[in-house]
């Protein structure tokens, strides 16, 4: 079943938020954020697994990519693990999109290419 996901827009920047707020993070403006059309999001289908005790599993080594930055490789136990998702989470402001974004460059120009997905900044504010 499609999920219905609520988004506020700040009327003067264009930021984006998923919970109303009264003062803007991006550009400090008060009372700006509107509410906006809900996007729906596909949910997962076709996925099914089997419980696994973890005795039975098997271990395999995996070799880990580089971000780039050696810091972010030691939180993330030696780089990103190929096929994984990581959650970047903490206050708004803090410097999620930064960090998402430094990583892309420095994967950039160490791999081919780089796909960057944002649920929640438009085109235009990654561009910025
Ligand atoms: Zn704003």
């Amino acid at each position: 079943m499609p999920k219905a996901v609520q988004q506020f827009v700040c009327s003067n920047c264009g930021f984006t938020v998923s919970r109303w707020q009264g003062k803007c993070p991006e550009c400090e403006s008060w009372n700006t954020f509107a509410k906006q059309a809900p996007a729906i999001h596909a949910a997962l289908s076709g996925v099914s697994a089997q419980p696994v005790r973890l005795h039975a599993a098997g271990f395999v080594r995996v070799e880990r990519i580089s971000t780039g930055m050696a810091e972010l490789d030691l939180v993330l136990g030696g780089g990103l693990v190929p096929g994984s998702l990581v959650l970047l989470g903490g206050d708004p402001g803090i410097g999620k999109s930064t960090l998402a974004l430094q990583t892309a460059l420095y994967m950039s120009k160490a791999a081919s290419s780089v796909l960057y997905i944002s649920g929640e900044e438009s085109a235009e504010q990654i561009k910025l």
